[in-house]
């Protein structure tokens, strides 16, 4: 697998004589230490770092840096988990990389390659399946059936339009997984938030704005009920990349979800969150959410709570948000951020085994970290010193699929079929209708 690098102007070779090479936070490690490399899938993009030099194996065998240009790495297509980063050194005044994952990048037989797996096989944001013409003749449909909807005008106009986001064009599509964001604001202030990022304290840009207004219970009830009555496999969910944290308008969140599950008992409704307040998320689950998706960038408290900033609410009472949902029936993933050297630290292997044990979450979802590695190093405060070698994220998965049978990858939130396929049902008494699924 050869290094590959890149000139001023973007443009990438690869350097023949010298083979790849991994990071993993800060270990690096030949090609061969990772034991899957796919080729490049579609609809990912190649960045080449400027200021940062490639790492790599000389021709003598020894890890040198290689001088001649830019290192190159891959923010590979949903769907893949990552599992090294690119390796490089960086010159002194390197810029802070905005808010991406940068995955390793080789070369072999005339293709690009990255040390990767496919983790969902669902197509749901497979480039080849977002036709333009479909899209706008979709989002025209929309525009005309809610004129008045303001939900509906954010999703075309600004996520469809402006951020090209995968679950609004979906929407538009007529298919699969809805978006339905709510909340202006957040109780948390993460590092990495893709949505805030504060001018005083980040050198770097968010990703998207937040929406600027709180939609209604009807206006959120139209577009899902529409969504839930229409589309194959339908999901519609609250909490999205374009808004804050969406417990902090739970009242709306809980009439919109009545005034749906009174129109329609079709699909599934699900709730992406930080989980911060489990009164508020068991209330939301009588309220008939089925599915619930709690972020986090660690199992371990204080690597949360670093990366987090949690106002008002703690690691523990994020747990506590899981446990009562499962002992709900409800079906609970964690949107677990993927970040090779860290999420497969000893440590962090331990305190993910006894989030599993104590929780009986049902699915991981492996999403990739779009974060610098280096800018979460050093906002985390995290030195080599602290750490242990990694145990490598192929080697976390197959142990996990070992010691937790039951337990479920994925990327992407679960249908009602998969749902009902690997879900123990409560007895009736104890849950409420909907949620035994
Ligand atoms: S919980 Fe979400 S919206 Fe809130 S700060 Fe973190 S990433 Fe941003």
């Amino acid at each position: 697998m050869h290094l590959v690098w890149s000139d001023e102007r973007g443009v990438i070779y690869d350097a023949p004589t010298w083979q790849a090479v991994g990071r993993s936070g800060f270990w690096k490690y030949p090609w061969s230490s990772y034991p899957s490399w796919i080729p490049l899938p579609e609809g990912s993009t190649l960045f080449h770092l400027v200021g940062r030099h490639p790492i790599g194996i000389s021709p003598k065998g020894e890890l040198r840096v290689y001088e001649k240009g830019w290192a190159v790495a891959a923010f590979i297509a949903p769907a893949h988990t990552q599992l090294a980063s690119a390796a490089y050194e960086k010159v002194s005044n390197a810029p802070t990389l905005p808010l991406y994952a940068y995955t390793a990048v080789g070369w072999k037989n005339g293709r690009f390659y990255v040390p990767a797996v496919r983790i969902d096989p669902q197509p749901r944001q497979d480039i080849r399946h977002f036709d333009p013409l479909a899209i706008n003749r979709g989002a025209e449909k929309l525009r005309k059936r809610f004129p008045s909807n303001r939900l509906v005008a954010h999703l075309l106009d600004n996520c469809v339009e402006r951020y090209c986001c995968p679950a609004a064009r979906n929407l538009a599509l007529g298919r699969w997984e809805c978006p339905l964001p709510t909340s202006p604001a957040c109780n948390a202030a993460c590092i990495g938030c893709i949505s805030l990022q504060e001018k005083h304290e980040s050198p770097i840009p968010s990703s998207q704005e937040r929406l600027s207004f709180i939609p209604t219970p009807e206006e959120i009830a139209e577009l899902a009920v529409y969504h839930l009555n229409h589309a194959p496999a339908p999901i519609v969910s609250f909490g999205q990349g374009c808004e804050g944290e969406p417990l902090l308008v739970w009242r709306t969140i809980e009439e919109a979800v009545r005034l749906i599950r009174r129109k329609t008992p079709r699909g599934i409704i699900n709730l992406n969150t930080n989980g911060a307040w489990p009164d508020i998320i068991e209330r939301l689950a009588h309220a008939g959410i089925d599915s619930f998706r709690i972020s986090m960038n660690s199992a371990q408290p204080a690597w949360y709570e670093r990366y987090y900033r949690p106002r008002n609410y703690s690691f523990a009472m994020v747990k506590e948000s899981i446990r009562r949902a499962t002992s709900m029936g409800k079906w609970v993933s964690i949107n677990y951020f993927i970040l090779p050297g860290f999420t497969d630290q000893p440590t962090e292997v331990s305190a993910l085994y006894q989030l599993i044990q104590e929780t009986g979450l049902h699915m991981i979802q492996w999403r990739n970290f779009n974060i610098d590695p280096d800018w979460y190093i050093e906002r985390m405060q995290l030195c080599m010193g602290n750490l242990q070698p990694p145990i490598g994220i192929y080697a976390l998965m197959r142990q996990l699929k070992r010691d937790f049978p039951r337990l479920k990858f994925g990327y992407f939130n679960p249908t009602e079929k998969f749902i009902r396929q690997h879900i123990t049902p409560l007895p009736a008494s104890q849950g409420n209708t909907k949620c035994t699924v």
